[in-house]
C-alpha cells in the first residue's frame, strides 16, 4: 500500500523520522508540503522572511526528492482540508508526519487525524525535532521539571547513542513515488508574498544553507563558551532558523557536540537542551502562551496607556536612547535575527525599564524573528520578565549601560547598527547623553537631534520595577 509523508517543520530528505518510517513500511511513498492558508493569511505583512525561507527550503527539498525518484507535492490551501483530500486522491492507506508541540499545530493535527480517520486512513506521527519530547524526561516523582539544571542532568543521564542515531532511510529511497499528474511548485508571488531582503542578507537557506552554517560552526564550536556572549563576534552557530524549520537534524548536531571534549561544545549542547526544556514546558503548560508560568505574577500591574504606548513604539523603532538596546532592535528589524545576549537585554529593558507586559514584546518578536519558535520565545520572554520557569529572579535587573560595557566593550556592535554614533568616543558609546555639548559637536552626534536622549532613567525605572514586583511578592 502507498503512504504520504506530510512535511511541516522538517524540510529535509535525510535523518527524518516520519520519512524513514513511511519508506520502511510502504513500497510507494509520496511527499507533500502545504503552504497553510490558516497560517499565511493571518501573517501581519505580505513580506515575511519566514515564508521566503520556507519557500526556498521547499524548492530545494523538491529538487532533492526528484533526484532520488520522488517529488514534493505542494499545495496552497488550508492543511486541515488539503492533507485529507490529497491522501484520498493518492489512494494512500496512511499519512506520516513528525510531532509539532504548539497548541495550534496540535489542534490542526487532531482535525486532520479526524478527517483522515473518517476516510479510513491512519495518521502516524513521530518524535523528530527534539531528542526528548513531552513527558520523556520527568523528575524522580514523575513531575515535569521546572528548573533547568536538574532537567539537563536528567536529559544527559537518559541519553543513549540510539537517541541521536540518524534514521537510516537511504536503503529505502527506491520507495519514493511520483504522482501521475505533475504540478508546478507555486512561486512566492503566487502564494501572495513579496521577496524580502533575505537574499541581500545572504542568509543561507534550505538543507544546503544549514550544511554551510554547520560546517562553519563546527570549526568554531570549541570557542563557543568564550565568544557566545559578544554580539560583535562570530561566536554562535546562527542555526536557529534551520532548527526551527528542520533543514538540519537536531540528532546530527547533538551527536557531534557529544563527541567533542571542549567546554565550548559542552556549553553549546546545553543550549540545545534549553530548547527542549522550553518545548516540554509548553507541552505540560500550554497556558504559558498567554499567562505567567508562575501564576502569582499574573497579578502584576504593567504600565498601560499613552506613555507606555509611546515607550513601546520607541523600543520597537530603536529610539530608546540606550545604544545597545537600539542597536539590537535595529538588528532584529533589519535582519529578522538578534543575538541571544541582546534578546535578554532588550526583553529586560522592555519589561523592567519600561514596565511593559512581556506579551507585547513577545508578540513583536514573533512577528519579526526568522527563527520564531513559540516555546523558545515564550520561555525567553518569561525568563527575562521573571514570570517564567527557572527565570531571572525579579530583583535582578539588567543595567543596560553595564551590559553594554561588558558585552560590547569597544562599541563595535553598536556602531555597526547605529552609524549615527560612529564617531562617539569609546568612553561615551554606552551612554552618549553624558557627553558635553562640546564633545557632542566634536563627534557630530548631538543628543536630541542625531540620537535621542534616554526615554527613561534606569535608576528610577529599577525602583519602580522592584515596587511592582514587591506588591505581588512580599519576599524575594
Ligand atoms: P546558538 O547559541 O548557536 O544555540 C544553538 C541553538 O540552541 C539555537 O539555534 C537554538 O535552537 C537553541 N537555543 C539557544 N539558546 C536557547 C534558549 N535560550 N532557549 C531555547 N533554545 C535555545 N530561540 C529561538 O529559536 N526562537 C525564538 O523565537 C527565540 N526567542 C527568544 C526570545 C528571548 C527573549 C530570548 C532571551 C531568547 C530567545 N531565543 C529564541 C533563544 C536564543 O536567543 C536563540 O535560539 C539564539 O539566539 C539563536 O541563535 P543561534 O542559532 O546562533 O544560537
Amino acid at each position: 500500500s502507498a503512504a504520504l509523508v506530510w512535511f511541516r517543520r522538517d524540510l529535509r530528505d535525510h535523518d527524518h523520522a516520519a520519512l524513514y518510517h513511511a519508506l520502511a513500511s510502504h513500497p510507494r511513498v509520496y511527499c507533500a508540503f502545504v503552504f497553510d492558508r490558516d497560517i499565511l493569511d493571518a501573517l501581519p505583512a505580505r513580506r515575511d522572511r519566514r515564508v521566503e525561507f520556507i519557500h526556498a527550503g521547499v524548492v530545494e527539498l523538491d529538487a532533492a526528492l526528484r533526484a532520488q525518484g520522488g517529488s514534493l507535492i505542494v499545495r496552497h490551501a488550508s492543511a486541515r482540508d488539503a492533507i485529507p483530500r490529497l491522501a484520498v486522491e493518492l489512494g494512500v492507506s496512511a499519512v506520516y508526519a513528525n510531532h509539532d508541540y504548539e497548541p495550534d499545530a496540535l489542534a490542526r493535527d487532531d482535525a486532520v487525524r479526524g478527517a483522515l480517520g473518517a476516510a479510513g486512513i491512519a495518521l502516524h506521527t513521530f518524535k523528530d525535532q527534539v531528542v526528548f519530547e513531552k513527558a520523556e524526561i520527568l523528575t524522580g516523582s514523575g513531575k515535569p521539571f521546572a528548573v533547568f539544571t536538574p532537567y539537563r542532568n536528567a536529559w544527559r543521564k537518559a541519553l543513549t547513542a540510539a537517541h541521536v542515531d540518524a534514521y537510516p532511510l537511504e536503503a529505502y529511497r527506491s520507495h519514493l513515488a511520483v504522482p501521475t499528474s505533475e504540478e508546478r511548485l507555486p512561486s512566492l508571488g503566487e502564494l501572495g508574498f513579496e521577496a524580502t531582503n533575505l537574499t541581500a542578507l545572504r542568509m543561507p537557506c534550505g538543507m544546503s544553507g544549514a550544511r554551510t552554517l554547520w560546517q562553519d560552526f563546527k570549526q568554531r564550536i570549541a570557542d563557543y563558551q568564550r565568544t557566545r556572549d559578544f554580539p560583535a563576534l562570530k561566536g554562535v552557530s546562527y542555526l536557529s532558523a534551520h532548527l526551527r524549520f528542520g533543514t538540519i537534524s537536531v540528532r546530527e548536531l547533538a551527536r557531534f557536540a557529544l563527541m567533542q571534549t571542549s567546554e565550548g561544545a559542552d556549553t553549546w549542547l546545553n543550549e540545545l537542551i534549553w530548547r527542549e526544556f522550553y518545548q516540554q514546558i509548553l507541552w505540560h503548560r500550554p497556558d504559558v502562551v498567554s499567562r505567567s508560568f508562575k501564576p502569582e505574577f499574573d497579578a502584576l500591574r504593567w504600565e498601560e496607556g499613552a506613555e507606555a504606548d509611546a515607550h513601546f513604539a520607541a523600543w520597537c523603532e530603536a529610539r530608546t536612547g540606550y545604544p545597545l538596546v537600539d542597536a539590537a532592535m535595529r538588528q532584529i528589524n533589519q535582519t529578522g535575527w538578534m543575538h541571544n545576549r541582546l534578546r535578554m537585554v532588550v526583553a529586560s529593558f522592555l519589561t523592567k525599564d519600561l514596565g511593559i507586559h512581556w506579551l507585547r514584546g513577545e508578540r513583536y518578536f514573533a512577528a519579526q524573528l526568522l527563527d520564531y519558535d513559540l516555546a523558545a520565545n515564550n520561555g525567553g520572554w518569561q525568563w527575562a520578565a521573571s514570570t517564567g520557569c527557572d527565570a531571572q529572579p525579579w530583583f535582578r535587573i539588567f543595567n543596560p549601560v553595564t551590559q553594554s560595557e561588558k558585552f560590547d566593550p569597544g562599541g563595535r556592535f553598536i556602531r555597526r547598527y547605529l552609524p549615527e554614533l560612529a564617531a562617539v568616543p569609546d568612553r561615551h558609546i554606552h551612554a552618549p547623553w553624558l557627553m558635553s555639548p562640546m564633545e557632542q559637536a566634536a563627534c557630530g552626534c548631538r543628543i536630541g537631534t542625531d540620537y535621542p536622549p534616554p526615554i527613561v532613567d534606569h535608576a528610577a525605572a529599577r525602583a519602580a520595577t522592584l515596587a511592582r514586583f514587591k506588591s505581588v511578592r512580599a519576599t524575594p
